[in-house]
């Protein structure tokens, strides 16, 4: 996935939104840098100013919103609209990643509606969402959705975890649909 985008990025081909359903995360911010990232290669470098920046969360040109409270709100995504009419900080480019936007109320997702349907140059904008299913219909038709493999981000958490020598970790998270599902079971398998 990250080779298809790194290969799409530097030939110009990156559509100007994406949805990522599932754990979408890591790959929106490893995206992020890849757009900003000032050494042109596979991975963004994780050294230079824009991706240190990015990874604090303090980049001028990358914009993150995510439900204030219970739900994302119209106001949020006129700023957003407002962000993207000017042209970024540093460049021309502009990312806006949007997080749980599965929980979006009527106007805020029509007023993005409206933002995917005349998009600005040069920017992009990155959807997270666990279901897309849960996502307008006609905001759908202006994104490409791009499904996050549930079962990699399952293994990892476990890895995280500690389980680093369960051998039949990359099969039990194929398998499994939670971290607690798979600590209960993992002592069971073991034997
Ligand atoms: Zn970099």
């Amino acid at each position: 996935m990250k080779k298809r985008f790194t290969t799409l990025l530097n030939n110009n081909r990156l559509v100007h939104a994406y949805l990522f359903e599932g754990d979408g995360n890591e790959l929106a911010m490893w995206l992020t840098k890849q757009v900003f990232c000032k050494i042109i290669s596979d991975e963004p470098c994780g050294e230079c100013s824009s991706c240190r920046r990015i990874n604090v969360h303090n980049h001028p040109d990358v914009h993150v919103i995510e439900p204030d409270g219970q739900a994302i709100k119209i106001d949020q995504i006129r700023l957003l609209q407002k962000e993207a009419a000017y042209k970024g900080v540093e460049g021309s480019k502009q990312v806006f990643i949007i997080k749980q936007a599965d929980r979006m109320n009527p106007q805020a997702s029509n007023a993005l509606l409206k933002f995917l349907e005349e998009p600005f140059q040069d920017t992009l904008s990155i959807l997270i969402a666990d279901k897309r299913d849960s996502i307008l219909p006609t905001i759908l038709s202006r994104v490409q959705t791009i499904r996050i493999d549930v079962s990699n981000s399952l293994e990892r958490e476990a890895r995280s975890k500690g389980y680093t020598s369960h051998k039949s970790l990359p099969i039990l998270s194929t398998v499994m649909t939670s971290i607690e599902e798979f600590e209960k079971h993992q002592e069971v398998v073991d034997e």
